[in-house]
């Protein structure tokens, strides 16, 4: 039994006046520049979106994530598979102007017009929690004296950008996790 597929975009002005809930999954072949820093295209991200307004009248997504893709190992250059998963809450604003009105648990989303381009939003997510560098985490990982190239099989776990190291978006996780 396969779960149903996100729809590429939605209704901005219906999506949030029903407080809608979208969960499914969508192919990882659908994101052309997440593809770019994978080793190919196969798999699908599980996906949870949950569109509200809060008592302030600001436009909600808590959203979820989580996605098995497949990566060049930086130290055997084999693939490896890796597990996304992260979780998210966006501010949805018409223009950049508001962005300031945002408090700091939301990550802006501008959304000029009705229509929400949620394969747009699933991407930047996704790009967002890949790790910079990857590695099979029994063989090739630096923290891992000996290197034996097989067992190229085993996976490996990141948590989002909730790892300690240095990430440009670190900051932004960190007020994430603060809320
Ligand atoms: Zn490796």
């Amino acid at each position: 039994m396969s779960e149903p597929l996100i729809p590429e975009y939605v209704d901005a002005k219906k999506i949030f006046a029903q407080q809608a809930v979208i969960s499914g999954e969508i192919p990882i072949e659908r994101f052309e520049r997440f593809c770019q820093s994978l080793a190919n295209r196969s798999g699908t991200a599980q996906i949870s979106l949950q569109f509200l307004v809060d008592d302030q009248y600001k436009r909600v997504i808590k959203g979820e994530l989580r996605a098995e893709v497949q990566v060049h190992c930086q130290r055997c250059l084999e693939v490896a598979t890796i597990v996304l998963s992260d979780s998210f809450k966006l501010g949805v604003v018409d223009s950049e102007s508001f962005i300031d009105r945002l408090p700091p648990e939301l990550e802006p989303w501008i959304c000029a017009d009705n229509r929400l381009v949620l394969a747009d939003v699933l991407e930047e997510q996704l790009i967002l929690c890949m790790p910079i560098v990857s590695y099979h985490e029994t063989d090739c990982h630096p923290a891992v004296g000996i290197t034996t190239q097989e067992n190229q099989s085993t996976k490996l776990t990141v948590e989002g950008n909730k790892q300690d190291k240095p990430n440009p978006f670190a900051i932004l996780q960190s007020l994430k996790d603060n809320k």
